[in-house]
């Protein structure tokens, strides 16, 4: 079945909220993230306001899924907002460095 799912770093998604592996019941990475339920504009902050830009930080320094989402803001090219603990010039720059590795 699928549901409706919001999370602040995301878009509005249609998504499995689980899939099975195995015997398990396996969560998609983005029903973890430690901003579950966390207003999305804390996320998508101006970039003057560096207080949200810090709150935001810290909500994904201790969030379980960062790895993850840092692979996906990446691999989809993802312009706006605050991803991974990165912001939009972090990103950038993580993605210059590979391509000049
Ligand atoms: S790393 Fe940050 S933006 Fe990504 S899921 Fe975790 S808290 Fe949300």
């Amino acid at each position: 079945m699928e549901a409706l799912v919001r999370i602040p770093s995301l878009t509005s998604l249609a998504v499995r909220p689980d899939h099975v592996d195995g015997d398990q019941v396996v969560e998609p990475w983005y029903l973890r993230g430690a901003c579950r339920g966390l207003d999305s504009a804390i996320f998508y902050p101006d970039p003057v306001e560096e207080f949200v830009i810090e709150h935001a930080l810290s909500v994904c320094a201790r969030c379980e899924v960062r790895p993850e989402c840092l692979d996906h803001a990446l691999s989809s090219r993802e312009s706006t907002g605050i991803w991974g603990g990165t912001t939009e010039q972090d990103r950038r720059r993580i993605l210059r460095r590979r391509r000049s590795a």
